[in-house]
C-alpha cells in the first residue's frame, strides 16, 4: 500500500492537523471525532517529505491493541475504577458523508473517538533515565526541576528517592516516575515541568491526581506486558481528556506506540550508553550519515522508506504477537 501523507474528506470538517494526525468532525454529530493517522514521519523534530507505508496502520492498530489489553478486568494493579479510553470504533461509523474510495483510504488508520476536552499536559512516564531527562540530570542534577537524591513524599505518606544520585545514561529508575511536560503548539518544543506545575495547568487537583495515578498504572502494566515480548518501554507519553458529560478522565490520543514511546530491544540493553530505538534509529542513522539531520524538505529514498516501514511493522508484531495483516483483516 502506498504511503498517505494528507487526508482530504470534503464531506467532513477538518478541525485540526498535527504532525501525524488529522481530525475531522461530522457537523451532524459533534460529540465524536474521526481521528485519522497519516503515514507522515518525523525525525529530529522535522517531518520528512514522503511517508512510510503502513505506519498509520501500525500506530492505530497498536493503540487499539493496548486499549483492549489495558481495559481487561484486573489489568491495572491497584485500580478499582476501570480505565476509560476514547475509542468508540475502528471504523468511521455509518456516516453518509464518506465515499467508498475515502473509506478505503481510512481503513486501518482511523478511529472514531469520543471528543474530549484535552488536558494541556503530556503525561510522561519514565522507567529509565534517557533523552531530555538524562540530559537535565547530567547537566543540572535535576529531573523536570526536581533535585536528584532528594526524598519525595508521596500521597500515601511514604517517602522515596525518585532520582538517585550517580545514575548513568539509560539506567533503570528504582520505580517508574511521572514526569509531565507542557503540550506545545505545532512547531514549538514541549517543556519539562514539575508535577505541581502540571497540576496547576490541569486546574482540578482530583483530575491531576487521577492522571498521575492512571499514567503510572498504565505504563507499569504495559511495560510488564512488553518485556515478556522482549521489548523495553523506556518511557512513554500519554494524553488524557475530560469527558464533559460524565466527568470522567479518559485516556485519549495514541498510546504506547513507537511515536509516543522509546522502545528498546531487551536483550541488547546495556546501561551507560545510548540504546538503538526499535523503529526510527535506522532512519536517524541514515539522516546523520547523509548530513541531513534536522534539515527541512528531506525525501527518503525507496530503500530507506521500505526498511523503516518494515521496522514499524516488526514492532507491532513483537508487541502484539500477531501480524498487522491479521489485525487489519478483522476490521469490517
Ligand atoms: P505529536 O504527537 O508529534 O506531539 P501532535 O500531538 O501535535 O504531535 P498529532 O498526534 O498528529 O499531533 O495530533 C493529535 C491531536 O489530537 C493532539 O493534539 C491530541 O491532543 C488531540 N486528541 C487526541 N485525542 C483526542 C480526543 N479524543 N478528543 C480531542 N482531541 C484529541
Ligand atoms: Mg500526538
Amino acid at each position: 500500500m502506498a504511503a498517505v501523507t494528507t487526508i482530504s474528506l470534503p464531506g467532513l470538517t477538518k478541525i485540526a492537523t498535527g504532525k501525524v494526525r488529522e481530525m475531522f468532525v461530522d457537523e451532524a454529530d459533534k460529540s465524536s471525532l474521526l481521528f485519522v493517522a497519516t503515514d507522515r514521519i518525523s525525525a529530529y523534530d522535522v517531518v520528512l517529505e514522503n511517508g512510510v507505508p503502513n505506519k498509520a496502520a501500525v500506530l492505530t492498530q497498536l493503540t487499539a491493541y493496548w486499549f483492549s489489553v489495558l481495559t481487561q478486568p484486573g489489568a491495572l494493579a491497584g485500580q478499582t475504577t476501570p480505565l476509560s479510553t476514547h475509542l468508540l470504533s475502528l471504523t468511521p461509523g455509518p456516516t453518509a458523508l464518506l465515499s467508498e474510495a475515502e473509506r478505503a483510504i481510512l481503513r486501518g488508520r482511523c478511529m472514531r473517538v469520543r471528543r474530549l476536552k484535552m488536558f494541556p499536559v503530556e503525561a510522561i512516564v519514565r522507567g529509565y533515565l534517557a533523552g531530555s531527562a538524562f540530559a537535565e540530570y547530567s547537566t543540572k542534577g535535576t529531573v523536570h526541576g526536581e533535585p536528584a537524591g532528594v526524598a519525595d513524599a508521596s500521597a500515601n505518606g511514604s517517602s522515596t528517592i525518585r532520582f538517585p544520585l550517580g545514575m548513568v545514561r539509560c539506567q533503570k529508575l528504582p520505580a517508574p516516575v511521572y514526569t509531565p511536560s507542557t503540550k506545545a503548539e505545532l512547531g514549538a518544543h514541549d517543556e519539562n515541568i514539575s508535577r505541581a506545575q502540571a497540576a496547576e495547568l490541569i486546574g482540578n487537583p482530583a483530575h491531576a491526581a487521577r492522571i498521575e495515578e492512571l499514567a503510572l498504572a498504565v505504563y507499569t502494566a504495559a511495560a510488564e506486558h512488553a518485556l515478556k515480548r522482549g521489548v523495553i518501554i523506556a518511557d512513554t507519553k500519554f494524553e488524557f481528556g475530560l469527558d464533559e458529560e460524565t466527568g470522567e478522565v479518559v485516556l485519549a490520543d495514541e498510546v504506547l506506540t513507537p511515536d509516543s514511546s522509546r522502545f528498546w530491544v531487551a536483550d541488547q540493553y546495556e546501561a551507560g550508553r545510548e540504546q538503538d530505538s526499535l523503529d526510527k534509529q535506522f532512519l536517524r542513522d541514515w539522516l546523520v550519515r547523509e548530513g541531513l539531520k534536522g534539515k527541512e524538505g528531506v525525501t527518503m529514498p525507496a530503500d530507506i522508506v521500505e526498511q523503516t516501514s518494515k521496522r514499524y511493522t516488526d514492532v507491532y508484531e513483537r508487541l502484539t504477537g500477531q501480524t498487522l495483516e491479521s489485525a487489519l483483516a478483522k476490521i469490517e
